[in-house]
């Protein structure tokens, strides 16, 4: 599979990994929009987010909670914004469905 982030999961392309289980696998951004920008994504290579099954759906964003919280609360931001870009069009880059957890602090102009 040439895919960018099963190349990730699979330790074949270094990442900062930040956490994982046996459904997904969360790591640091590469070009981050703020400090401790995350990305999680399930192992399974789905392509983008309306291919996913309800109950997928629902583990990956059981992790997503977890990881949250503890982004928030490591990093000591007032905020994040959590999202997914799903299809090309929408600014999705890379075809294995994940989410941006993407730290806020005051006046970060955005996040970029
Ligand atoms: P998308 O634009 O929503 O598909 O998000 C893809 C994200 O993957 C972007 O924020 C990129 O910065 C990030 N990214 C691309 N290549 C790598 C990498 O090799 N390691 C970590 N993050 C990456």
């Amino acid at each position: 599979m040439d895919c960018l982030f099963c190349k990730i999961i699979s330790g074949e392309i270094p990442s900062h990994k930040i956490y994982e289980d046996e459904f997904v696998y969360a790591f640091l951004d590469i070009y981050p929009c703020s400090e401790g920008h995350t990305i999680i994504l399930p192992k399974e290579h789905i392509p983008r987010y309306t291919n996913m099954e309800e109950t997928d759906s629902a583990s990956l964003f059981k992790a997503v909670n977890k990881v949250a919280k503890v982004v928030e609360r490591t990093l000591n931001v007032p905020g994040l914004n959590i999202g997914i870009n799903n299809g090309e069009v929408a600014g999705q880059s890379v075809p294995h469905v994940h989410v941006h957890i993407i730290p806020r602090r005051e006046n970060d102009n955005g996040g970029s």
